[in-house]
């Protein structure tokens, strides 16, 4: 299957040692190996900044330097199987090669501690795309939350202009973890399509880090993505992902947003608990659930791929 997903903390683990293996072959959700099985075509790789991390919070932009080095350094071993996209071209200029693309990702915009340039850099660096926040409060705006209140706060003033200039440099923006208030900043200041990388459908399950379905509406409008995330807390009451689980959520969004809305974006190797589609190479399994809940093959090529790639078409460079 050609398939983007659009979030994965796979260099997390390897860079923390929580790996057994490299990027090629380990022990966690995701590498090379099974997405070459798969016929995978981009994977998005984010380098995930925990700010309260106490090897982090020395340095955390050299934290991020580093982190993006080891992964470069990974793709240069295994440079027959994969290259570092920045566009569709590229993308599709790999495929042809028969390699999968590898899209940097940061996930914590407070990496940019209100420093513009810090932007720029991280674009120089090969990063695509940037979640504007994680579950704290940054130099861009306020995290989803329980609290009304904090869910309630919008985005800074300097998160605005971070929207801004990412349109200009061609990074997607990316709501996952945002607050709502933040969320519609977004909606009224993105002149390009945002994506919520790796969230689910809070009609199905009440989470904050879900979207409500007039946030799904508003992603579906801007021409955006909503990455289907397997984390088993965000997915039902019992928290146990199973096939079913995935494909209601699917389901939902399109209910709402229309098939164009759906993508992929596992959160594979940053999840854990009770997983049925344990691993990236199980992949196909999802794509039997849709079609026995009688999704059709051309719906399934979009929300596997095709959206994804409309979405990189209309916002990276
Ligand atoms: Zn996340």
């Amino acid at each position: 299957m050609r398939l983007v997903d659009f979030h994965c903390d796979t260099i997390l683990r390897l860079v923390n040692g929580s790996a057994t293996g490299d990027l090629m072959k380990n022990d966690g959700h995701l590498d090379l190996e099974r997405l070459k099985q798969i016929g995978a075509l981009a994977q998005f790789f984010a380098v995930f900044i925990d700010w309260e991390d106490e090897t982090v919070k020395p340095d955390p932009f050299g934290y991020a330097i580093n982190a993006i080095s080891y992964f470069k350094g990974q793709v240069e071993t295994y440079q027959d199987q994969i290259g570092i996209a920045h566009n569709v071209e590229e993308i599709l200029q790999l495929e042809k090669e028969n390699r999968i693309a590898g899209i940097l990702t940061i996930e914590e915009g407070a990496i940019l501690e209100g420093k513009m340039e810090r932007l720029e850099r991280l674009h120089q660096e090969g990063i695509r795309l940037i979640t504007l926040t994680w579950n704290y409060e940054n130099s861009l705006g306020y995290p989803n939350a329980k609290d009304p209140i904090l869910m309630g706060k919008g985005l800074k003033p300097f998160g605005k202009k971070v929207v801004e200039r990412m349109n200009e440099l061609g990074m997607i923006v990316d709501v996952s973890h945002l607050s709502d208030a933040g969320f519609w900043d977004v909606v009224e200041i993105s002149k390009k399509p945002f994506i919520a990388s790796h969230s689910n459908a809070r009609a199905i399950k009440d989470v904050t880090r879900n979207l409500a379905d007039p946030m799904i509406r508003a992603i579906a409008d801007q021409g955006g993505v909503i990455g289907l995330n397997f984390c088993p807390f965000f997915l039902n009451e019992e928290n146990h992902e199973t096939v079913d689980s995935l494909v209601q959520h699917l389901i939902h969004m399109i209910d709402q947003g229309g098939v164009e809305v759906a993508a992929i974006g596992t959160d594979f190797d940053g999840i854990g608990g009770k997983m049925d589609l344990a691993h990236v190479g199980e992949m196909e399994r999802l794509v039997h659930g849709l079609r026995k809940a009688g999704v059709s093959s051309s719906s399934i090529d979009k929300i596997f791929c095709e959206n994804g790639l409309r979405v990189i078409r209309d916002t990276m460079r």
